[in-house]
């Protein structure tokens, strides 16, 4: 297995049967093995850098029903709030005065929020702090929406592939939803010339190690700026309630493999690894991962924006959320900085 891992990191691929076989003979010692390649890449291009993005989670509507998550339209128990745009004003403020330079605008596919709003709102932020990244993660939408909040500004768009695999995507989402539109959202937000961020979910109901293998794969022909990958964790009020969650050791192999399969990715230790292990970013960066974001929603409304069960850090202040993640990342000897944290630009993406 351990060539295996050698020709991921020579070759940067490897054929869904050899995938298969690598998810499949996962051992401690190869863990090990894998994580420290993984880090060394980690090293050469990052050192020992941690890049931050402070999270503002917008609305907690959405007119969508993956059957997964807690904001789904059919979960009549979840509390719904929306923030207007002098709040999301009021958390930048707090989140530049706290060092971060970027703001990712996360919410549930809220019809509220209609194309000029969300134009008007990025427009907004930008014109306030010119020198911050503004990332959108507000869903599917069609290309000209995409469009115009590029032109307003957007820099970035998080919108997690959640799995490559068509028969699994009929299990995880109603049939009003679709993995071609899915990725033809994915590939018209790189055309519009977005740092695109895709991902998926660590151990989702039915989810196979091919699979997993087809989610590679796919991340290899995509070659995106970031890869959000965290494990799924049930909710109490989705269909989902009685499922398992996706393993921590899991997750933590797939963000190995996924920084040797392209070195150069921003890859998020995510909040979701955060809540299934006390130590599970530390862990995820010592695997492979380089970004943490921490929340900078109000707090007021932390507890109401659940996916999940268990959500960490839903009573915390940003300060203490900025400040909880510094320690932590200083605790295991790497450091987090302030800048964008733009992908970094050269001639060969993967040297
Ligand atoms: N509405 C937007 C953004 C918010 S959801 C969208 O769907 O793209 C952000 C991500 O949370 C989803 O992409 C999904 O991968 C993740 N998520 C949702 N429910 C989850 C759960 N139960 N466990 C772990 N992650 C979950
Ligand atoms: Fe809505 Fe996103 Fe949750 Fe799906 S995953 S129900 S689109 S918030």
């Amino acid at each position: 297995m351990k060539s295996l891992i050698d020709k991921l990191e020579r070759e940067h691929l490897l054929t869904h049967t050899e995938f298969i076989r690598l998810l499949e003979n996962r051992t401690p010692e190869l863990d090990e093995y894998l994580f420290e390649r993984a880090r060394n890449v980690r090293l050469r291009h990052y050192g020992r850098d941690v890049y931050v993005r402070g999270l503002i989670e917008f609305t907690s509507y959405c007119k969508n029903d993956c059957y997964y998550c807690g904001l789904r339209r059919s979960n009549a128990h979840a509390q719904r709030y929306r923030l207007t745009p002098e709040e999301i004003l009021d958390c930048c403020d707090a989140g530049y005065a706290l060092g971060f330079r970027t703001f990712v605008l996360q919410g549930g596919e809220d019809p509220y929020y209609t194309d000029e709003k969300l134009c008007a709102l990025v427009w907004a932020v930008k014109k306030r702090y010119p020198d911050c990244a503004v990332t959108l993660s507000a869903g599917e939408k069609n290309r000209e929406g995409y469009q115009a909040y590029f032109d307003a500004g957007a820099d970035r768009y998080l919108l997690r592939h959640e799995t490559a695999n068509a028969t699994h995507y009929g299990k995880l989402h109603p049939a009003d939803l679709s993995l071609q539109n899915r990725q033809r959202c994915l590939w018209d937000l790189k055309d519009i010339g977005y740092q695109v961020g895709c991902g998926f979910m660590v151990g989702s109901p039915y989810q196979s190690a091919a699979c997993v293998a087809d989610d590679l794969l796919f991340l290899h022909a995509f070659n995106p700026h970031m890869v959000g990958i965290g494990p799924f964790i049930p909710h109490h009020n989705t269909p989902f309630a009685a499922q398992p969650a996706g393993s921590l050791e899991l997750t933590l192999f797939l963000l190995g493999i996924i920084r040797l399969m392209l070195p150069k990715v921003l890859l998020p230790a995510t909040t979701a690894l955060g809540t299934i292990h006390p130590l599970g970013r530390e862990k995820g960066i010592l695997a492979g991962a380089n970004v943490v974001m921490p929340n900078l929603s109000p707090r007021d409304v932390r507890g109401k924006y659940l996916l999940y069960d268990n959500k960490i850090c839903t009573g915390d202040e940003a300060a203490e959320c900025r400040a909880c993640l510094a320690q932590r990342m200083q605790s295991i000897g790497y450091q987090v900085v302030t800048h964008r944290g733009d992908y970094p630009v050269t001639s060969n993406p993967t040297n």
